[in-house]
């Protein structure tokens, strides 16, 4: 059985499609095109799937994950999108983390 909802792993914080334009910079403008090359093991779509009703999480390595599901079958799907290597994204990446700590940070104290 495939358990829909996903457990955050420690260190994965959730960010939203703006973050994402952030830490992408000038590859955003590819971001279409990775999500419409998602695997999807129940259709074994040899990556042509494409995901859709996404939550987006920064993990602890600095890389984007979409986690949703597959526009076809509606099994879960993901799409890892890799910045931890460049080292301009990720330290945008570890900006935007900092940034939403400090966001939950403030709303803890009200
Ligand atoms: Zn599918």
């Amino acid at each position: 059985m495939i358990n829909k909802e996903r457990k955050k792993q420690p260190g994965e914080i959730e960010i939203h499609i703006e973050d994402v334009e952030i830490i992408m910079g000038d590859d955003f403008i590819h971001l279409d095109r990775l999500l419409n090359n998602v695997y999807c093991s129940h259709c074994k779509n040899s990556y042509n799937g494409t995901i859709e009703n996404y939550k987006i999480y920064l993990n602890k390595l600095d890389d984007i994950i979409f986690v949703g599901q597959c526009t076809e079958c509606k099994e879960r799907v993901a799409r890892y999108i890799e910045t931890g290597e460049t080292i301009s994204k990720a330290e945008i990446a570890r900006h935007v983390r900092t940034i939403k700590k400090e966001f939950k940070t403030i709303k803890k104290k009200k």
